[in-house]
């Protein structure tokens, strides 16, 4: 998971500094690793670093750059990957001009991808999926850069938002099925593109819509031009479903969708769904867990209470990469108010149960708050089944919901009772259709089985 986005001034604006802004903004996706890279005298130029982006990134370096075009990168790898040579962008300067760039998802087909060019000479340093789009192009040196991105990404196998750093341009694509979230927005003649729109927000741009699935924007002094990845391909799109539920940012829009307005209605249709008769309040689990708890409360005129306060200086619980980091991220992060559960038959509305250490942490915690019942809603499907395009939940053996029945994992998250979103609420909630969703993690359903 990974956040990206990119800046070009057809005014020839500085752009760093909103580079970081938007990075910023995009800080959710990705908590180990930052790097911004722009051109300069024709050759690339970048910083990055491990951490939070204000470690990993000195703002008073970019405020003295004058580029007018950059792309940014803010990371979450899993702990063997955590290392300063893997933090994106990637860069280089080969025959044809200054490249970098900045990925989000998996490509499915690397190691293939690898094994071919290592063949042909290429010497990689990095464990990156952008290494070897770099590389690709790198070995199509008679090509114009744009004409040798373009090859390489016709490779590409899996899910992927790039945005790619280029002499005289800048370039976002996403790959043909539109996994992963890209937009593309524009202030006063400079060109922004963006995992989410709330990173457009924080550089005062206009959304102007999302990059299509296939669709590679080009971006240069003339303004923007579209072309395609596999025309073939599109109009299949996977839409990845997880992005509404817990990636993404309540006040982003992606593919057209409210991120709050389909928390909301998930926890509307939870509360209908599974109502919890003669519930004193409805609380939800911070963040991701709160918009779907109020909607549950509303639609099942039970209190909304901010039961649960958040430390805001910890990291996400689920992007640690460690089960040791996340256990205790649990408790440091989250604080039940006691006074408010005291006696209390409480609801508590989660985004999703992935590994079941948080459910079981804070359920643990509303009890000695004196809680008299604690139920469980989950404003998702049981995740059951591993992601192959990009999320770390890819050990099917982690899920709480493979290793137990609905029963066994009540009682062992200690809850009164426990229910779950179906997958026809989900969709239903998200309001895109069906056959543009990617539901794998909950259905099985794949790509490869549609
Ligand atoms: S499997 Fe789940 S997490 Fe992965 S892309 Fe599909 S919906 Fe998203």
């Amino acid at each position: 998971m990974s956040g990206i986005f990119g800046a070009y001034s057809t005014t020839n604006k500085p752009v760093l500094e909103e580079v970081y802004l938007g990075l910023y903004a995009l800080q959710h996706r990705g908590q180990e690793s930052a790097g911004i890279a722009w051109a300069e005298d024709g050759h690339v130029a970048s910083v990055r670093g491990m951490g939070l982006l204000h470690n990993a990134i000195d703002q008073q370096r970019l405020a003295g750059e004058s580029a007018n075009c950059a792309i940014g990168h803010v990371r979450y790898v899993p702990l063997e990957s955590s290392q300063l040579h893997n933090v994106l962008p990637i860069c280089a300067n080969y025959a044809r001009g200054p490249v970098a760039i900045a990925h989000d998802g998996l490509v499915t087909n690397l190691a293939e991808l690898t094994r071919q060019l290592e063949q042909r000479g290429a010497i990689f340093q990095s464990s990156t999926n952008s290494e070897a789009i770099l590389h690709m192009m790198a070995q199509k040196s008679h090509m114009q850069p744009i004409d040798a991105l373009v090859d390489a990404l016709k490779k590409l196998e899996g899910s992927y938002a790039i945005a790619v750093l280029l002499e005289d341009s800048l370039v976002a694509a996403r790959d043909p099925y539109g996994f992963k979230p890209l937009v593309i927005g524009e202030r006063d003649g400079t060109y922004y593109a963006a995992s989410e729109s709330c990173a457009l927000d924080i550089v005062g741009a206009k959304l102007l819509r999302d990059v299509e699935p296939g669709e590679i924007v080009v971006i240069g002094a003339k303004g923007m031009k579209s072309l395609r990845v596999r025309q073939e391909r599109c109009g299949r799109c996977m839409h990845c479903s997880f992005e509404y539920v817990y990636t993404a940012r309540p006040d982003s829009i992606i593919d057209g969708r409210s991120v709050y307005e389909a928390r909301k209605e998930m926890g509307r249709r939870l509360a209908r769904k599974s109502p919890c008769g003669g519930a004193d309040l409805a609380a939800g689990m911070p963040d991701s867990g709160t918009i779907s708890a109020i909607g549950y409360a509303q639609a099942a005129g039970t209190p909304f209470e901010m039961g649960v306060v958040r430390n805001r200086y910890v990291g996400r619980t689920f992007i640690q990469p460690t089960q040791k980091v996340r256990e205790l991220g649990v408790k440091i992060k989250l604080n039940p108010i006691a006074e408010i559960f005291k006696d209390k038959r409480a609801v508590i509305v989660d985004d999703s149960i992935v590994r079941g250490t948080t459910a079981e942490r804070i359920v643990s915690m509303i009890r000695n708050c004196g809680a008299a019942e604690v139920h469980l809603r989950i404003a998702s499907p049981p995740v059951l089944h591993p992601c192959r395009y990009g999320i770390d939940t890819r050990k099917e053996e982690t899920l709480a919901a493979v290793r137990m029945t609905l029963d066994e994992l009540c009682r062992k998250v200690g809850a009164d009772s426990l229910d779950y979103l179906t997958e026809e609420d989900l969709i239903a909630a998200i309001g895109l259709p069906e056959d543009k969703l990617c539901t794998a993690c909950f259905t099985g359903k794949y790509l490869e089985e549609r």
